[in-house]
């Protein structure tokens, strides 16, 4: 049998943690003939709920399930891991300024950041969930200088999956059938799903996209709003499907893109596409297995480049706001 993958998952009490935990220990996430350490990362107040997901895990008598180790130190839960997951992230509460919220989770990312670049593994991969998921990813990334950057990444995947999801009741044909479908820019309502190079069976996105009205009053904001509109219905923010996308990024980047596909992932800009170098955007990526490559040479119309634009901009913002904070 193949040795373990240590996996250490932040914020692992919380919702989207508790959803995540059970498949990637059933083998979802990495493979079913691979085995895997699972670490528990919490705040000191979320360990008693972490030990009982840990009973509860233990109870489910996986095979693949090597160890599940809890600990509230990340210098300890990051000693010699190579996947990293970073759930865990400080909410918005109420009357909070956008200001404090970036600055909290900038130190928290501060912290991890430096702290993997101390202990991890030499081929660690981590993938950023807690929001604001790309600039905490920029952030964990600059305190990790001996870590290569495009180890980074942050998760747009429940993004991609919903517009695929959108696409295929649209066209009435099969999630299967879609193909081509790209997020651009940041994990937030500015985020832009292009469909210009999409297909959904036989129907090209961009014939799709000629009705105007479905496009930009129906189809986008159905995709970037989806998680206000769960949290409308449900009472609670998406959870499941936050954890699934989570489970498909890494399984992407780990296992890679079949053929010709490709998928979204926001990853450190090389300069691509116009997206200025060293912001954490979305961009169409496919991966061999190791790291992420970005679709290159796709054409971006007059439509595509103001809403990608609009969403960088937002990302250079976030940055500027961390960065004015820093030095005050
Ligand atoms: P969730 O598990 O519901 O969410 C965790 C993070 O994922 C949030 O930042 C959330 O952002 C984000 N997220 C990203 N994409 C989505 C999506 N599509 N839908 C919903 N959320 C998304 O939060 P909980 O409060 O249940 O749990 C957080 C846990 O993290 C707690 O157990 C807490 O103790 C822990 N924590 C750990 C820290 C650490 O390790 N240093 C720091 C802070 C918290 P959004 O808020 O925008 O929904």
């Amino acid at each position: 049998t193949k040795p373990p993958v240590v996996v250490t998952v932040t914020g692992a009490a919380g919702t989207i943690g508790y959803a995540a935990l059970f498949r990637v220990a059933a083998g979802a996430m990495l493979g079913r003939d691979q085995p895997v350490v699972l670490r528990l990362l919490e705040l000191p107040g979320a360990i008693s709920a972490a030990e009982g997901i840990a009973m509860e895990l233990d109870d489910c008598a996986l095979p693949q399930l090597a160890a599940v180790e809890i600990f509230d130190d990340p210098r300890a839960a990051f000693d010699g891991v190579n996947q990293v997951l970073l759930i865990g992230a400080k909410p918005r509460s109420k009357g909070m300024e956008r200001a404090d919220l970036l600055s909290a989770n900038a130190s928290i990312f501060a912290t991890q950041g430096a702290a993997l670049n101390e202990v991890a593994a030499p081929d660690v991969r981590v993938t950023v969930v807690g929001n604001p998921a790309n600039t905490n990813a920029a952030i964990a990334a600059r305190h990790a200088p001996d870590i290569p950057r495009e180890r980074f990444s942050a998760l747009t995947r429940l993004d991609h999956n919903r517009a695929i999801a959108q696409l295929s009741h649209r066209a009435g044909v099969p999630v299967t059938e879609i193909s081509g479908v790209t997020i651009w820019g940041n994990h937030s309502a500015t985020q832009y799903p292009d469909i210009f190079h999409a297909r959904a069976g036989e129907t090209t996105g961009a014939e799709l996209a000629r009705d105007r009205e479905w496009l930009v009053d129906d189809f986008i904001p159905t995709v970037a709003q989806r998680g206000s509109a769960i949290i409308a219905a449900r009472g609670a923010s998406s959870a499941a499907s936050a954890a699934n996308g989570t489970i498909d990024h890494v399984q992407t980047w780990a296992l890679g893109t079949p053929g010709d596909s490709w998928t979204s992932a926001a990853i450190v800009s090389p300069g691509a596409y116009g997206v200025p170098e060293g912001l954490v955007c979305s961009f169409p990526v496919r991966s061999d297995g190791t790291d992420w490559q970005i679709v290159e040479g796709l054409e971006i119309n007059e439509f595509s480049r103001a809403r990608i634009d609009a969403s960088v901009a937002e990302l250079e913002a976030e940055i500027a706001a961390v960065d004015a904070l820093a030095t005050r």
